[in-house]
């Protein structure tokens, strides 16, 4: 018989950037991390979704599936069913204009439990039908075959919860810790209310109680704070980030008697959802769309509006309310966005079996299937301006360097159900103000199509192929098969 699978601890760092993770380690500054790559494989250009965004990286990570398949299209989207906004918390003050009840009840209780698709078992559901052992910290994806009822006890976040009457139970790992709001075990632990700059302490702590006691065969190790340091400070701000990071890190090792120790014991898979890239200049979308009428985010006037308008990041989705008006509005729409100098690429279906994709050069249209073979082994079809995607179309290959995994993402991004009828793409250094006002000039940002956003680091130790080169282009879509395979579950 062969020996049983080494335990697996996944660690999802939010945004974490190659070039600054190479700089971290070179620098001394992320000791953890270095024992790690030492160890193991490192890949410094796998590619997110489309849109780049924490909630949609986050779901594809969990499920092994594309938008098309998981079904949450962005941060902020609009939904047709109940008419309204969706906001998964772009950031305090967004959460504000919708409602901090509603938006903490989007993001807490309907991403996992109605806006996820069922029709995609989570990377927790596939290891507990197994029967083992999962576990996870604060992570936006925790769907799981385990009940765990709402913490009661004291603390700043359950009375937050309690305010905004939250009773639910949710369905999780084996073990779950989120925020102060679901935890497993009692622990000496304090989330502090998930105030950034503590969340990875947080889950460090967490962590530290999972691997002492023995309480899993898998666990995802969420370390959110990267990204809200890259961006206030920009992405050359990861330096210290990431050695907060690897602090919680190492704490996880420390307990089992040191990195050596540590990596004997415990595969580890280390990577991020998505990159950022520095922010110069904003951009109003609702503003530049005003000449039509935009869906307010607490609207009196519902019935009026005719366009609703999603701003995430550096990406956006412009819904067009009617139906009936929507051949008649949206070539109007996306020739008003692309007269901006901020908006880089607007994409569409143009039937269920071809897209659009437009920006300044020009329209290619481009289709599955046909001659025309993807890193990644799709097959596709193109006709239009190859210079709208900077493709390269010889030898029978399509590819490009600059928007890496094109043809794949933004198919998979239009083709979920809930995703807008017009994408948007930001043009490098330009970010979409969110519903609360609020950007990131001067600091960093992510969600376009381009690589500097979209290519993060993939580095696993004691699990998967022995070297990089297995594949030409990794994707956060090859993580969830990995977990799945290296305990020997079939899929
Ligand atoms: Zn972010």
């Amino acid at each position: 018989m062969s020996p049983r699978p080494r335990k697996l601890v996944l660690a999802v760092i939010d945004s974490l950037k190659p070039a600054m993770l190479e700089r971290a380690v070179a620098e001394g500054r992320a000791p953890a991390l270095r024992a790690i790559l030492e160890r193991g494989v490192y890949v410094r250009d796998c590619v997110s979704t489309f849109p780049s965004v924490t909630p949609v990286a986050s779901a594809t990570i969990a499920t092994g599936a594309g938008p098309d398949g998981h079904h949450i299209p962005s941060m902020n989207w609009y939904h047709r069913g109940e008419e309204r906004y969706v906001e998964y918390g772009s950031s305090f003050e967004a959460s504000r204009t919708f409602g901090i009840r509603r938006s903490l009840f989007d993001t807490v209780y309907n991403l996992n439990m109605a806006h996820l698709s069922r029709e995609r078992r989570t990377v927790f559901e596939h290891l507990q039908d197994a029967g083992l052992r999962t576990a996870g910290t604060t992570y936006l994806i925790y769907r799981g075959r385990t009940r765990h009822e709402l913490q009661t006890g004291g603390g700043v976040f359950p009375l937050i919860a309690r305010l905004a009457q939250f009773r639910h139970a949710v369905w999780g790992p084996t073990e779950l810790f989120y925020a102060d709001l679901f935890a497993s075990r009692r622990t000496p632990c304090r989330s502090m209310l998930g105030r950034p700059g503590l969340r990875d302490q947080h889950t460090g702590c967490v962590g530290a109680y999972l691997v002492e006691e023995d309480l899993f065969d898998f666990l995802l190790f969420s370390l959110p704070d990267n990204d809200t340091w890259s961006h206030r400070y920009g992405p050359e701000g990861q330096l210290q980030s990431i050695a907060g990071a690897d602090r919680a890190l190492e704490r996880i090792m420390h307990v089992a008697g040191g990195p050596d120790a540590f990596l004997d014991e415990h595969a580890v898979v280390v990577m991020s959802d998505h990159s950022q890239t520095p922010i110069a200049w904003r951009i109003n979308l609702a503003e530049v769309l005003a000449g039509w009428r935009v869906l307010g985010p607490r609207d009196p006037e519902r019935g009026a509006a005719e366009i609703a308008v999603c701003p995430a990041a550096r990406s956006a989705m412009v819904y067009v309310l009617d139906p009936e008006r929507r051949e008649r509005l949206l070539p109007a729409i996306e020739h008003r966005l692309l007269d901006e100098p901020g908006v880089e690429l607007t994409a569409r279906l143009v039937s269920d079996v071809e897209a659009s994709v437009r920006s300044s050069r020009g329209e290619l249209r481009f289709a599955p299937g046909g001659s025309l073979t993807d890193p990644r082994g799709a097959s596709w079809s193109v006709e239009g301006e190859p210079a709208v995607l900077e493709l390269d179309t010889s030898d029978g290959r399509v590819r490009s360097a600059e928007f890496p995994n094109a043809l794949a993402r933004l198919w998979s991004a239009l083709r979920c159900p809930r995703a807008g009828d017009l994408l948007v793409s930001a043009a490098p250094g330009f970010e979409f103000v969110d519903w609360g006002g609020v950007d990131h000039v001067g600091g960093g940002s992510h969600g376009s199509l381009r690589r500097d956003d979209s290519e993060g680091v993939l580095a696993f130790a004691g699990t998967g192929p022995g070297s990089a080169a297995h594949r030409e282009q990794w994707s956060i879509e090859d993580v969830a098969p990995m977990v799945i395979s290296h305990f020997r579950v079939g899929s």
